[in-house]
């Protein structure tokens, strides 16, 4: 078995907290304050390891978890820092955030090391806090929290060449024929990994990984069915082949399957249509003697090699054309650019998870104009051992609003000059 997909959880260390404590020396009784700063957490970090190509050892464990910053101490002694967790994944894997299933990395090409969660920083120390009112400071900075995630690790597998056709036409009987008929597919890590996938190998050591895009059926681009998952994989593929029973086994017309399906992929996206296609005439092994005007290859030429889309007369069954439909994709393969295709970062961890980790919110006050108001334990407390009539104390205090980013958060509130700060039943203007 072959892992492709792994659900894990991951979680950054926290922020070491500042440290509180005074200087003690014999004959002097009272010793300024000498807490040491707290470490950082450690971060969480994905990393490519090209000698591993499966997600199999995170079927395994589900945790993990980087290492906490240690608390500051005494006689202004720095905590350690917390030590960074490298996780080590194939090249191609996907990282996810498990609920949107948005992207957060896609480890391939040049992105072989990616931070995905930060430490927490650690917390000041009572050292940084002495002012001249305030020479006992009892407080100090707490670390910042961790952050934490569930995600979905996924090895990507993108096929060159997407399989389309109606039910039944014969999509799953060629896959499996130009796929299994070599033991060589073994070593390719993912010949099992999804049913419908499966990697073509040409004689002369060259492939190409060929998608069994089922279910794409009418109505597939208003989402009917799984229509937009099947769409979806289609969307990274380069060639199409469409699919078309040519003996009309079941009464379906070749011709008007192919229109039918071109609708649907242009209604989901134009661009996907107007891709290289051919169109493999399967199941001639059925086709009774015809009159010309009825050979329905000659139909489906007539109608679509003027259009650009040559048509290739198979059997998946017998094997009949297989290798010139096979060698033709391969040949519109290597006119095209062999860029892998990279997945966009979709979701920011650090942004995403910052409102859950702050210990204060920020809000414009529903009732008054032009006030501002700030909540959270961490000003209460602050609040509780400043002296904000001194001016040095307000000086501090300031510090302290641009450092826990108080005020980069009103002022992305929209807060103006001259308006009020509340907090805790003490006002203030804001002025820049
Ligand atoms: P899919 O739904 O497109 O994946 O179609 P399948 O591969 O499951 O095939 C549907 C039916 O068509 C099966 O009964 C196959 O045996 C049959 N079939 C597939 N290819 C051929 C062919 O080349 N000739 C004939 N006569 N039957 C075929
Ligand atoms: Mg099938």
């Amino acid at each position: 078995m072959f892992a492709d997909r792994a659900k894990i959880y991951i979680r950054s260390g926290k922020g070491g907290d500042g440290h509180v404590s005074f200087r003690r020396e014999l004959y002097v009784p009272n010793g300024g304050p000498d807490g040491g700063d707290g470490g950082r957490g450690g971060d969480v970090i994905f990393q490519v390891d090209e000698g591993l190509n499966t997600l199999t050892d995170y079927r395994h464990k589900r945790k993990y978890k980087a290492q906490d910053g240690e608390e500051g101490g005494k006689r202004r002694c720095h905590g350690k820092n917390g030590q960074d967790l490298i996780l080590k994944v194939p090249a191609g894997t996907i990282i996810r955030e498990v609920e949107s299933g948005r992207v957060i990395a896609d480890m391939s090409g040049d992105n072989t090391r990616q931070v995905i969660l930060k430490g927490g920083r650690g917390g000041a120390g009572n050292q940084h806090f002495a002012t001249s009112t305030m020479q006992v400071p009892k407080y100090a900075q707490p670390g910042q929290p961790a952050q934490e995630l569930e995600v979905l690790l996924e090895l990507k597998v993108i096929a060159d060449v997407g399989l389309v056709g109606f039910p039944n036409v014969g999509k799953s009987t060629l896959l499996s024929r130009v796929t299994n008929a070599r033991p060589k597919i073994a070593n390719y890590h993912f010949t099992t990994l999804n049913p419908h996938l499966g990697v073509v190998d040409l004689a002369d050591g060259e492939g190409f990984v060929m998608a069994d895009i089922p279910g794409l059926i009418e109505g597939a681009s208003q989402g009917i069915g799984l229509g937009h998952e099947f769409l979806r994989h289609i969307e990274r593929t380069k060639v199409m082949i469409h699919m078309v029973d040519a003996a009309s086994t079941e009464g379906r017309d070749p011709v008007a399957d192919i229109y039918a399906i071109n609708k649907e992929l242009a209604a989901y996206k134009e661009e996907i249509a107007q891709r290289p296609q051919v169109i493999a005439a399967n199941k001639i092994d059925a086709i009774s003697s015809v009159q010309d005007e009825d050979d329905p290859i000659a139909r489906l030429r007539a109608e679509f090699e003027p259009q650009g889309i040559p048509v290739y007369p198979i059997s998946a069954v017998s094997g009949k054309g297989l290798k010139e439909l096979l060698y033709a994709v391969k040949k519109l393969l290597d006119q095209m650019d062999p860029a892998p295709v990279i997945f966009e970062q979709e979701y920011f961890p650090e942004t995403e998870l910052l409102g859950e980790n702050l210990p204060y919110t920020v809000t414009k006050s529903p009732e008054e104009e032009h006030v501002y108001l700030v909540e959270g334990p961490r000003i209460e407390k602050m609040l509780g051992y400043t002296n904000l009539d001194s001016e040095k104390g307000f000086v501090f205090f300031q510090k302290f609003l641009k450092d826990t980013g108080i005020l980069k958060d009103l002022e992305e509130a929209g807060i103006q000059e001259g308006d009020t700060v509340r907090m805790y039943g003490l006002a203030f203007d804001y002025y820049r």
